[in-house]
């Protein structure tokens, strides 16, 4: 990265950890919350840093950095995915782990949030590198993670063989096979059914709940799905399954747009493992322009901050659904909120991959396994509920649903922190 790209990054994160203290603290003043409570919140209780000696191919031995943050474990166990990428930052696994608080707060799950990384590029290792830093991570971190404490998870450019690799040296330290010390792991290991498919899923259910609340019937709807990765691809695919008209989707090169309804099935034959497809395609136009063409859902999938003060007084849809983490800024979602469009935040929308995570926890602590079925009836009880929990929130006082979604997630914080005499 270059050194421009390196403050840009920097400061995009800085404002990613920034804006979620600033949410955290106006919850806790809606709820009448005082300061003590801000102070125990406003940053992670622990992070720790580490350096990992690894042998490359060539001989060499190479030292990587990583990160592992516990936001606050009053209401249980840290849990958070661990992500593989070069502009890795302390401050962004930091936020990262607040929102996953947040999160299993929503969701009801008995988790407070965690977050790691290692500031790497998977693209430029090989697998025996992967796998030796994957173990080195481990050794490093293994004091303060494990089945009762802190639950890892895979995120950025980490999957299941990653997940199985850090099972296995878990479980060699340990002396124990330990599948509960991290989620997201191949099925043959103690994986869950449906966890690959559970982002998209909950996300849908969401979008269900949403159309209902504004009147829309789902098979009418127009709607536009931006990324078309893990979770944009089979959200398209849900959404178009059910009815409804994909009229736009996109990747990080370009979008389509089609006010008849676009091919999904076809797209997703075309689609490459990274979630590339336009590259394919002829008329495409930039992903800016599809965020504004005409819609009622619109449902950023792909990366951060792109509905911002600059164009959401342009965004037509009447529900935005946030299947990415963090696509909309503070700012957008207040310009949104006042236009009345409906706007189903992240720690709500995109909780179905932790939900599932609980899932395969739970189905490994007590060594008994569930059918496809049984997995996909508890997510839509656990999201449904959520949903209506937040709404809720948001109703009684008078507030838009992302700050709605806060106040139930910091409350369940709050309380357990209480009890356990911490403030
Ligand atoms: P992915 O890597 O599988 O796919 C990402 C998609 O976004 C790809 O189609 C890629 O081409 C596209 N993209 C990348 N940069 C872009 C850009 N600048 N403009 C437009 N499109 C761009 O990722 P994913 O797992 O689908 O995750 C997408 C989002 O959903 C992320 O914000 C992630 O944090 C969030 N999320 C995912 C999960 C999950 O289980 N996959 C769970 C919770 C949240």
């Amino acid at each position: 990265m270059s050194a421009t790209a390196q403050v840009e990054s920097k400061e995009r994160e800085l404002n990613v950890l920034e804006s979620t203290q600033q949410v955290i603290q106006d919850a806790l003043n809606h709820l009448g919350y005082g300061p003590k409570y801000y102070d125990l919140l406003k940053e992670p209780l622990v992070t720790l840093t580490v350096r990992i000696p690894v042998r490359m191919d060539d001989g060499s031995v190479k030292v990587f950095t990583g990160y592992r943050c516990q936001h606050n474990n009053a209401v249980g166990p840290t849990k958070g995915g661990i992500r593989f990428h070069p502009s890795v930052t302390v401050e962004e696994v930091q936020a990262l782990s607040m929102w996953m608080s947040v999160k299993c707060g929503v969701v009801g799950l008995p988790y407070g949030g965690g977050k790691g990384g290692i500031i790497c590029d998977p693209r430029e290792m090989s697998i025996g590198e992967l796998e030796r830093l994957s173990r080195g991570y481990v050794r490093a971190i293994s004091q303060i993670v494990g089945p009762t404490k802190d639950i890892p998870a895979p995120d950025v450019f980490t999957n299941s063989q990653v997940m199985a690799w850090m099972m296995d040296e878990y479980s060699r330290l340990r002396e124990f096979d330990s599948p509960g010390f991290i989620t997201g792991k191949p099925l043959v290991l103690g994986g869950s059914h449906g966890r690959e498919t559970a982002t998209a899923k909950g996300v849908t259910i969401c979008i269900e709940e949403a159309a209902k609340r504004r009147g829309i019937s789902l098979k009418d709807a127009r709607i536009i799905v931006q990324g078309f990765g893990n979770a944009g691809s089979y959200l398209a695919k849900f959404m178009h399954d059910a009815g409804a008209k994909v009229v736009g989707i996109s990747d990080a090169y370009g979008a389509l747009y089609d006010a008849n309804g676009l091919d999904i099935d076809a797209l997703l034959d075309m689609r490459d493992s990274f979630g590339t497809v336009t590259t394919k395609c002829k008329n495409t136009i930039s992903n800016q322009q599809l965020l504004e063409m005409p819609c009622d859902i619109l449902v950023p999938a792909a990366i951060e901050n792109q509905i911002t003060a600059a164009n959401a007084h342009r965004i037509q849809a009447s529900i935005v659904v946030e299947a990415a983490n963090g696509p909309t800024t503070l700012e957008a979602t207040k310009i949104l909120a006042d236009r009345g469009i409906l706007l189903v935040p992240d720690v709500l929308a995109n909780a179905g991959g932790v939900t599932v995570s609980y899932f395969e926890w739970a189905q490994n602590n007590q060594g008994l396994y569930w059918d496809e079925e049984q997995v996909e009836e508890r997510l839509r009880h656990v999201m449904v509920r959520s949903f209506e929990t937040v709404y809720q929130m948001a109703q009684d006082h008078d507030v838009h649903m992302r700050l709605a979604a806060y106040m139930v997630g910091v409350q369940r914080m709050a309380e357990a922190m209480y009890h356990r005499g911490w403030v």
